[in-house]
């Protein structure tokens, strides 16, 4: 997919200059970035703030799958995955370190695709890279992007905060990045035995896009700010929202009622559910990748909430004793299960 007209391999340039290749677009947008790439290590100035830190390992064959994953993409959401989890303790991501392992099937130019995507990224969140390493691979490629953000102590938000009659709040919709996936694996299934035929694509932009371009919900978190609405818990979808709610009920020492008729799911994912037989509420609650909020608040933000179309009240908190439960659209109790999401793609 990535279309390249000039192939140098990294070995002609050398460690360095590619660093310097790759770099020389990104400037430096927080003051709290003392020192930025360049030097043994970089050195940031958080003052009186707390530093919050989190790492993503993405390996090619388990995590992406380079026919489908356009580079530039995959430097994209590589990035988004990592802030997403800043921002999941309320907090505000400023800094990344990037470190790559390629093999020699690599060239320079598909690497400036990758960095393209990390820029992109790093511009629309107002983040600095400073720092990484680079190095050579037997197999493949390998990416860890560690993030690294501040926050005031008293505005964090961890996973065990969760209150009985909390509402259970998600931003956006479910599900749409699943069913990306599933087009993606069907479309490369039909190349693999025909390579004449041209990927059916057509149609399918928003759940292609939510599955090769996610976003960080930043807007959540400061929506949240300005509404004055600390959350009592808060977690980022990655693995679905099953697997998530049983994370926070599980350190919040509390039980939660899931109403399935409440999750937000896009039209286009509902439609593309019928294509593949699939009811689209599993995707939803099952399904991974989506990047969206998923946090509780006291029930006196009822109202307040409800004012905000990005956010869905899905449900609220119980006590332990009553377990985890979702209530179907035919009024049944099911026991919520943590299927989550295997990361093999392959
Ligand atoms: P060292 O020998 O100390 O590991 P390197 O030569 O690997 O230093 O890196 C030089 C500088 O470039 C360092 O500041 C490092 O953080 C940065 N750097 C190295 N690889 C990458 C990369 N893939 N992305 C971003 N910065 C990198
Ligand atoms: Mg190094």
């Amino acid at each position: 997919m990535d279309t390249k007209q000039k192939i140098t391999p990294i070995k002609d340039i050398g460690e360095f200059a590619l660093i310097k290749r790759l770099l020389k677009k990104f400037s430096k947008k927080n003051p709290n970035t003392i020192k930025s790439w360049g030097d043994d290590a970089a050195i940031i100035d958080f003052k009186n703030k707390q530093t919050v830190i989190s790492t993503d390992l993405l390996v090619e064959g388990i995590h992406f799958d380079r026919n489908y994953t356009p580079l530039k993409h995959l430097g994209y959401k590589s990035v988004i995955i990592n802030l997403s989890d800043i921002y999941a303790m309320n907090a505000k991501p400023t800094q990344i370190v990037v470190s790559i392992a390629v093999s020699a099937t690599y060239s320079v130019e598909a690497l400036e695709e990758l960095y393209e995507g990390i820029y992109l990224a790093c511009e629309k969140y107002q983040v600095d890279l400073v720092g990484g390493d680079t190095s050579s691979s037997h197999s493949g490629m390998t990416i860890s992007i560690t993030a690294i953000g501040e926050v005031e102590k008293e505005e964090v938000v961890y996973r065990n905060g969760a209150k009985e009659n909390d509402l259970i709040c998600v931003s956006g919709d479910l599900g749409a990045a699943y069913m990306g996936l599933q087009v993606l694996l069907r479309e490369n299934e039909v190349f693999k035995t025909n390579p004449n035929l041209q990927p059916k694509l057509e149609g399918y932009d928003y759940i292609l896009e939510r599955q090769l371009k996610p976003e960080a919900r930043k807007d959540i978190v400061d929506l949240l700010k300005r509404a004055k609405i600390k959350p009592t818990a808060m977690i980022d979808i990655s693995d679905g929202l099953s697997s998530e709610i049983l994370h926070i009920c599980e350190q919040s020492k509390v039980g939660c009622l899931i109403y399935e008729e409440k999750l937000p799911i896009a039209k286009e994912t509902q439609d593309i559910g019928k294509e593949f037989n699939l009811a689209p509420s599993i995707p939803a609650l099952n399904g991974g990748e989506d990047y969206e909020l998923l946090f509780t608040v006291p029930l006196k933000y009822a109202e307040e909430i409800q004012r905000y179309p990005e956010i869905s009240i899905v449900g609220h908190i119980v006590k332990k004793e009553k377990g985890n439960h979702l209530v179907s659209n035919d009024n049944k109790l099911f026991p919520l299960e943590a299927q989550g999401w295997q990361a093999t793609n392959a």
